[in-house]
């Protein structure tokens, strides 16, 4: 049996990224940029009005207010996509609307609300004059020529994922084509004598193909573009006339016909024709999965078609797809980011592992006060494809585990996220919450004592509510540059390093964690009981019953009484006691210490 990455890295090793070409920019969505594209113009192309108002001279508006209007000369006037015909000096103003070029002279644009235009023209007063009511800065409401993008700089690089946005820049740079790395073809062949279309009525003993649509819906979503061969019999014949078909594609991608049934012909079609390895993949579902690569002489020319043999059992058909085909496509497409995104989420089932073989276990996510809850979608049977339909993410269980209980922590693919969302990032960070006085110090305290006992690399970080934080005495020199104005301090010795930074507003913990880095195992935060932390709240019976947080936002309470409220039964929030460092402890190792 070979592990799912060693079998990911084989099909990977045989493909290649495939060639550029040059296509008009709206086909190009999701694929790979193959040529650096440098502009050729300004973006914008000339000054103009970010409003619908006046261009003048902001010197002209000085003293401007309600009660003290300045009135200015009107010249002209200059729409959107015409030129200005005439330039303003002293003492006048042009009307401009949003987008047209700044008249010769003007520095600003004043807009309409800010002047009494619309009560002269509703009073049909005299339009050659204005009245500015308000003193502004040069330079207000106007776009400055190449803000935007500048004539001979590198807009997008090659390598980059075209999205809208990029489309968009594409076409304001006038690039009506792009030079991209070709769409995958990719060949789907079901295999079954069981099989029939969806548009044929069933008979008895027979099924709809559903492999073919599931497989080409996912070819189609990771940019590929699917050719479908059908249904192949399970007859040397029937099976060697379909691969054939399929032999000017990129890759071949068979369903079923792989297991050790006597009619699972495909592996000895595939054999006759190439290279081909049967493995047992340590993974389930999904265990028989056939790779190989089918010779092909074209011309001369000897080509080489991979070959993916996805085991026929509909969800264990798209499961070792989404492992193995997906990044596959993702790579000849010359994507770089081949994972799924992964985040950490809490089990809300038992998951039994029935042997050593790594579980995909059909999930459906969902975010409950700062933390990911993933339950199971019901029957996981391999032939049981509405559950993967109920489900967005796959909880992944180690092969050498014994399975997941209720309240553990699990990885799942998020199954409907891109993988340009890349890796979530998540933090082994929980914060101590709790009133003042509630004796949530001591417990970080006495935590870091045990997290150390434990062997962990510990950051620990509290939010102060006062304005001043000292680090080191008065008269020092750190204290010295401080109060001389840095902005920051940071003072670094053989064995320490402590920093100091002026802000003008309570950092959030996002703003602070890049600062603390992530060397650590495990980053104990006391307060910052407004952010979206995992937390934990100090209760102290003395202070009263009432949470300083909503049970929801929290992950478990720590208390030195008793807390018989409905709290344990509606939101199954453990209880723990203060006194009780090691359970602490044990519950934060179990739901924050990642890969541990
Ligand atoms: P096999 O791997 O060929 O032994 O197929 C395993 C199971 O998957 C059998 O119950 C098949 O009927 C089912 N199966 C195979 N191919 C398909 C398909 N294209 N659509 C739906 N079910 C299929
Ligand atoms: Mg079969």
């Amino acid at each position: 049996m070979i592990s799912v990455e060693e079998a990911l890295d084989k099909v990977l090793s045989y493909l290649e990224v495939l060639e550029p070409e040059r296509k008009p920019i709206l086909d190009c969505l999701g694929q790979v940029l193959a040529e650096d594209v440098y502009s050729t113009i300004d973006i914008p192309p000339l000054d103009n009005a970010a409003m619908d108002g006046f261009a003048l001279r902001a010197e002209d508006t000085c003293g401007a207010g309600e009660s003290s209007p300045v009135y200015l000369t009107v010249v002209g006037e200059v729409a959107a996509g015409s030129m200005p015909t005439k330039d303003v000096k002293r003492g006048t103003a042009i009307r401009i609307m949003t987008g047209a070029p700044l008249p010769q002279g003007a520095d600003t644009v004043v807009q309409f609300e800010n002047t009494d235009e619309v009560s002269r023209k509703s009073s049909r007063k005299d339009l050659s004059h204005i009245a500015i009511l308000c003193q502004v800065k040069k330079g207000l409401n106007v776009r400055c020529r190449g803000e935007d993008i500048a004539n001979s700089n590198l807009v997008l690089e090659k390598g980059r994922v075209l999205r809208p946005q990029e489309i968009g820049v594409l076409a304001s740079l006038g690039c009506s084509t792009a030079l991209v790395i070709r769409q995958p073809i990719v060949a789907i062949l079901a295999t079954g004598d069981e099989l029939i279309d969806v548009d044929q009525p069933l008979a008895p003993g027979k099924i709809h193909n559903s492999n073919t649509y599931t497989i080409a819906a996912e070819v189609s979503r990771y940019g590929g573009i699917p050719k479908i061969l059908g249904i192949g019999r399970d007859s040397i014949q029937s099976l060697t006339e379909k691969i054939d078909e399929g032999l000017d594609a990129d890759m071949l991608i068979t369903s079923g016909g792989v297991s050790k049934g006597d009619y699972d012909m495909v592996k000895d079609v595939l054999a006759e024709r190439g290279e081909i390895g049967f493995w047992t993949v340590c993974m389930k579902p999904g265990k028989p999965l056939a790779f190989g690569v089918i010779k092909k002489m074209e011309g001369d020319r000897r080509r080489q078609v991979p070959h993916l043999g996805l085991p026929g059992n509909p969800v264990s058909s798209m499961i070792t797809f989404e492992q193995f085909a997906r990044p596959a496509i993702l790579k000849m497409m010359g994507k770089k980011i081949l994972k799924k995104p992964v985040i950490q989420a809490v089990i809300e089932n038992d998951v039994l592992a029935t042997d050593e073989r790594r579980l995909f276990v059909r999930v459906n996510v969902t975010k409950r006060g700062g933390q990911y809850y993933a339950s199971i979608t019901g029957n996981q049977g391999s032939g049981i494809l509405t559950s993967v339909a109920k489900a967005n993410g796959l909880a992944v269980i180690p092969e050498n585990s014994n399975g997941a209980k209720v309240g553990d922590k699990v990885e799942v693919q998020m199954l409907d996220w891109g993988e340009e969302r890349g890796e979530v990032k998540t933090w082994p960070i929980v914060a101590i919450v709790g009133r003042s006085e509630s004796g949530k110090t001591l417990l970080v305290e006495q935590l870091i004592a045990e997290f150390k006992r434990r062997g962990y690399k510990i950051a620990a970080l509290k939010h102060s509510h006062c304005g001043d934080i000292e680090v080191d005495q008065p008269g020092k020199d750190t204290w010295k540059f401080a109060q001389a104005g840095s902005d920051a301090v940071c003072i670094s010795s053989p064995r320490k390093l402590a920093f100091i930074k002026k802000s003008d507003h309570d950092l959030r913990i996002d703003e602070v964690l890049p600062i603390i880095g992530n060397e650590f195992d495990l980053v104990l935060v006391e307060g910052f009981k407004k952010s979206k932390l995992p937390k934990i709240e100090v209760h102290r019976q003395e202070l009263g019953d009432d949470l300083l947080c909503s049970p929801e936002e929290l992950s478990a309470i720590v208390t030195d009484g008793s807390l018989d409220s409905p709290l344990t039964d509606n939101y199954k929030l453990p209880i723990l006691s203060w006194v009780d460092t090691a359970a602490i402890a044990d519950l934060i190792e179990k739901n924050f210490v990642l890969n541990r």
